[in-house]
């Protein structure tokens, strides 16, 4: 691999840090009236590169930071036919959480958060991760005996997880209607107090910036068109501003997954959905908590702005389009309702979409494939933004060494045929 850093470098972590952002710069720059520096610069499309990732959502930008900080390899090229954060990264709700269903799924968010933690301080980017706890409600006995057995899952992997009933809810969100006269009551709900909201785009460019630091090359509006494939190893991609050369290729395109594997001739089991999401004018600040509800389809969160955002379960149909529906609003409006009434008079300010790549099972797909030399970081569904850290270190690592991490060997393709499911759908359909 060409351009490798010394190990010294990497131990020393000199070579991971980007530029720091200070009061004192912020000075600096006010009184010098200078713009400010660009977060990185484009840089020409070589013909060659170590490892060309494809899609430059958070799995993309995370898997070519890691790549560069963690192993050394920075001849690498992030390819998006877009804009940098332009698909599902730069759409989502933004919340974090570790609280899942399966042992697997359990370890493998509670590392994302873990990184999370202390992302910030590693990109030298503030993430503004904020750890305002998360509700998943419960209105019926079956709802609540899926919380309870999220909650001993969760316990046993040390994730601070528990099922509270309706008082101890009313105390830590007042404006929920927990009354019992509802057509759905709340009966309790899963608390998972580490979960929250982050900034997604700040995610995206703190990456961005802290990989392009390293050497990585970042090319937007560069559409990959085909990959060459000859005696089951991977050759190149061809995109619309050239050929490239590489022996590693990784798919990190979510929604438009399938399509890529084609192009390798590697079938994926995914299908992609539209996911809509909404957001309110800006309130007086009264919710605290991510609230989700599974019954009702709904979830809600409050920025730091005082808006509230809204989201649901995917559209009921495939398609590739992020068009919004006056269904999703209308339906979105009347449940939100049911939970809290004295949200009648606040007005929606815009709606979204973005696409979503689901698996039969609601967990990922990972890892190396049966055409050497291509990779898959895919399947994330409404959930992936999360796990964008763990991903970008797992993907990196196994790349890095040929080796499947321990983290990941659940989530590989063989598991559709050899029958092994990682089945997340009671943590994952709705609460995102
Ligand atoms: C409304 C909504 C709410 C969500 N809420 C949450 C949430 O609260 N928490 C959570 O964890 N997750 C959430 N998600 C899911 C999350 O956003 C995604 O799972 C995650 O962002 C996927 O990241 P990615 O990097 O894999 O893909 P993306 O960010 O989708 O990036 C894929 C990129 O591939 C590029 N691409 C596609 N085809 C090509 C090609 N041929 N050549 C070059 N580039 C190509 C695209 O332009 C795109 O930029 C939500 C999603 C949506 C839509």
């Amino acid at each position: 691999m060409e351009a490798a850093r010394s190990a010294d470098e990497r131990r020393s972590g000199r070579a991971s840090r980007p530029p720091r952002y200070s009061a004192f710069a912020l000075l600096r720059h006010g009184l010098s009236g200078q713009p400010w520096p660009r977060v990185w610069h484009e840089q020409p499309l070589r013909p060659r590169y170590d490892v060309v990732i494809i899609g430059g959502g958070v799995h993309g930008l995370a898997a070519a930071y890691y790549l560069a900080a963690n192993h050394g390899i920075s001849n690498v090229a992030v390819l998006d036919k877009s804009y940098l954060g332009g698909g599902g990264s730069g759409r989502n709700t933004a919340i974090l959480r570790s609280n899942y269903l399966t042992p697997e799924g359990v370890h493998f968010y509670d590392r994302s958060v873990q990184l999370y933690d202390n992302l910030s301080a590693t990109l030298g980017y503030n993430v503004m991760f904020s750890k305002r706890g998360h509700l998943t409600l419960a209105h019926n006995d079956a709802s609540l005996r899926t919380m309870r057995w999220r909650a001993e899952v969760n316990k046993l992997q040390g994730i601070d997880s528990d099922v509270i009933g309706p008082a101890e809810i009313k105390k830590l969100a007042p404006y929920l209607d927990t009354s019992a006269g509802v057509r759905y009551p709340i009966l309790g709900a899963l608390y998972h107090p580490p979960g929250g909201v982050v900034r997604h785009d700040a995610v995206n460019w703190g990456y961005a910036r802290a990989a392009a630091h390293l050497g990585v090359h970042l090319h937007q509006n560069t559409e990959v068109t085909g990959i060459d494939v000859a005696g089951g190893r991977v050759l190149g991609v061809r995109t619309n501003r050239g050929a490239i050369a590489t022996p590693v290729v990784v798919n990190c395109t979510a929604g438009w997954s399938t399509l890529i594997g084609d192009m390798a001739g590697v079938r994926l089991p995914i299908q992609t959905f539209p996911l809509q999401a909404a957001v309110t004018e800006p309130v007086k600040s009264f919710l605290h908590p991510v609230i989700v509800s599974g019954t009702l389809h709904v979830y809600v969160s409050q920025t730091d702005r005082g808006e509230l955002v809204f989201g649901a379960s995917v559209d009921p149909f495939t398609a590739y389009s992020t068009r919004g529906s006056l269904e999703f609003t209308e339906g979105l409006a009347g449940n939100v309702l049911q939970l809290m009434p004295a949200l009648s008079k606040v007005r929606l300010l815009r709606q979204w979409a973005g696409l979503c790549d689901m698996t039969p099972d609601f967990s990922p797909v990972m890892g190396p494939t049966d055409v050497e030399g291509f990779y898959v970081d895919v399947g994330w569904g409404t959930y992936g933004f999360k796990a964008g850290p763990v991903s970008g270190e797992a993907m990196a690592e196994c790349i890095a060494s040929g080796r499947t991490p321990e983290i990941i060997a659940p989530f590989a393709l063989s598991r559709f045929g050899a029958g092994h499911l990682v089945g997340e759908k009671g943590a994952a359909a709705v609460g995102h």
